[in-house]
């Protein structure tokens, strides 16, 4: 999110209209998977995914069936064929993995309550491109709850939970995705969603704008019943804002990634649950007494230096914000130069957005068994690339974990070749994932029934109201207690006794931009 500015504008009542210049648009946009093997476009692809979160690790289906599902015949127990999966016969065992994500998703499941008499979703044909997991299969299950016809196919590559298709395939969503698709697979099963006899989508649900791309590219017309996109992540974001900039943009999006509850939640609690956890699961290490840099104390810095200052880490960070910086000397951090600690600690943590965070420089001085890891958007922060050179030795020693050797026999450990560890090695928290896809709901709730005009063919935020929404559907998990205001209350603060209680600007404290916007 760096070298990125964001202002935020009012816009009347219908929520706020964000206009986001990205410094580093044209970039991310080149990222874009083309005409390439197949290893490079995960990477392409999973970096366009890499803030929408799921587990990228699907930890069953070993099977040694190399058929491609593609070239298989099968059906669901109701006869129908119109899915493309690679088992159907998991399905059982998908469905219990599903089971699991609702006791984690509260949100979604009170939805579904409420819609038991009304069904904000009829008539709804939404075409979806996401991470296919157990939490995704809640939300589509959701949607179909609500009124919804679904189409589903994956955004990555890699993320499929075979098994988790197979129950949806059952339960019968037209579901095209398996673990493992080529690049060609990848648009066929896009293709196959949306390129249907007799069935056009009216909404698209997207993560990385691979889908919406596909339809601009391949079926333009569609647009014209198209009512609305809801994008979650921040790559599918920058293209929505360059095709609205372009004037090219057809139809109102919805921009969900940043919405307060998912930035909130997402960046702070996720990262703060899952720092360790991918940490330990690469290295095994004990983080007692650790020395620990962490360079940025935005929304995933704090995370990281919560946890790991709860285990008994001795954390250092590194800022450029003074408020920021200020921020971690207030929550009992030492406040240090990269350079200052560099030779002395155990593990650097980068969580910026930056690039070349820690450089060559860096990584020469550190000491022998030092842990380098990334928990910011992209690979850009650690200069992984500076490690290429023919004196310095890689050694894989285990997935996503490589040490690289240096001529006096030195070694650092560098976790996930520099991209985020935590989607890279270990899994992320159904609950914030319940937050997200709940948003996504909302989102499609409110494009789908807003009356005529009150979006233009532009990028909005979630409005306010439904973010605070959100979150208030989670709270009864934790038995919590809202205080309501009184009719004096808020009248003396000028609110609505309903919401929304704060204004369409406040955002998340720690972030230069929305500091910025606000
Ligand atoms: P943020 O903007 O709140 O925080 C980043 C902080 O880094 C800022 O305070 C900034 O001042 C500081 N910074 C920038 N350059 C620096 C430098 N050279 N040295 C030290 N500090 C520097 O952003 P955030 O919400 O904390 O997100 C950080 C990154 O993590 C983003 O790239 C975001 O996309 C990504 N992210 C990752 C996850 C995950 O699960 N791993 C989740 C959400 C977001």
């Amino acid at each position: 999110m760096l070298g990125s500015k964001k202002k935020y504008i009012v816009n009347g009542n219908s929520g706020i209209k964000a206009q986001i210049q990205f410094a580093d648009q044209k970039q991310e946009f080149n990222k874009r998977p083309t005409k390439i093997g197949r290893r490079s476009l995960s990477r392409s692809i999973s970096q366009s995914s890499t803030d929408s979160y799921s587990s990228a690790a699907s930890y069953t289906d070993s099977s040694d069936d190399e058929t491609s599902p593609r070239d298989k015949q099968q059906k669901n127990s109701k006869g129908s064929s119109d899915f493309c999966v690679k088992n159907i016969k998991q399905a059982e065992f998908g469905r219990r993995e599903i089971e699991i994500a609702e006791q984690e998703m509260p949100a979604l499941m009170a939805l579904r309550k409420r819609a038991q008499g009304e069904k904000p979703l009829a008539g709804a044909k939404i075409v979806g491109c996401t991470h296919i997991t157990a939490q995704t299969a809640v939300l589509m299950e959701t949607l179909g709850a609500l009124g919804a016809q679904c189409r589903w196919a994956a955004c990555n590559i890699y993320s499929t939970l075979n098994e988790v298709a197979a129950a949806l395939a059952e339960s019968g969503f037209p579901v095209f995705a398996w673990k493992g698709e080529s690049e060609d697979d990848f648009w066929w099963c896009i293709d196959r969603c949306v390129n249907v006899e007799g069935w056009q989508p009216n909404m698209i649900l997207d993560d990385g704008g691979d889908l919406t791309h596909w339809i601009y590219k391949k079926y333009p017309n569609m647009f014209k019943k198209i009512k609305g996109i809801v994008e979650e992540s921040v790559t599918g974001v920058h293209r929505l804002y360059q095709l609205s900039k372009a004037g090219k943009l057809c139809v109102p999006a919805m921009n969900v990634n940043d919405s307060v509850t998912k930035q909130k939640f997402d960046n702070l609690y996720c990262c703060r649950e899952s720092i360790l956890d991918g940490l330990k699961r690469t290295t095994d290490m004990m983080f007692g007494g650790k020395q620990v840099v962490v360079c940025g104390y935005g929304e995933v810095g704090k995370g990281c230096c919560a946890a790991l200052k709860a285990m008994g880490s001795i954390v250092y960070v590194t800022e450029i914000d003074p408020i920021c910086a200020l921020q971690a000397c207030m929550d009992g951090f030492r406040l240090v130069k990269l350079n200052e600690v560099i030779r002395q600690v155990d593990i650097v943590i980068t969580c910026t957005g930056n690039k070349n965070v820690v450089t060559r420089e860096h990584l020469d001085r550190m000491k022998n068994s030092c842990i380098v890891c990334n928990m910011g958007h992209s690979n850009t922060e650690i200069d992984v690339a500076s490690l290429r050179t023919p004196e310095l030795t890689w050694e894989r020693v285990r997935s996503q974990v490589d040490h690289v050797i240096w001529p006096d026999g030195k070694r650092i450990v560098l976790l996930a070749e520099g991209r985020l560890l935590n989607l890279s090695c270990s899994t992320v928290p159904t609950f914030v994932l319940s937050i997200t896809a709940t948003t996504q709901a909302l989102a499609l709730i409110e494009l789908y029934n807003a009356p005529e005009g009150r979006y233009k063919q532009d990028v909005y935020l979630l409005p306010k109201k439904m973010d605070e929404y959100v979150a208030s559907l989670h709270l009864p998990t934790f038995d919590a207690h809202l205080t309501e205001l009184t009719d004096e209350q808020a009248k003396y603060l000028g609110l609505n006794k309903n919401g929304p209680f704060k204004p369409n600007y406040y955002r998340c404290l720690g972030s230069p931009e929305t500091r910025e916007s606000g």
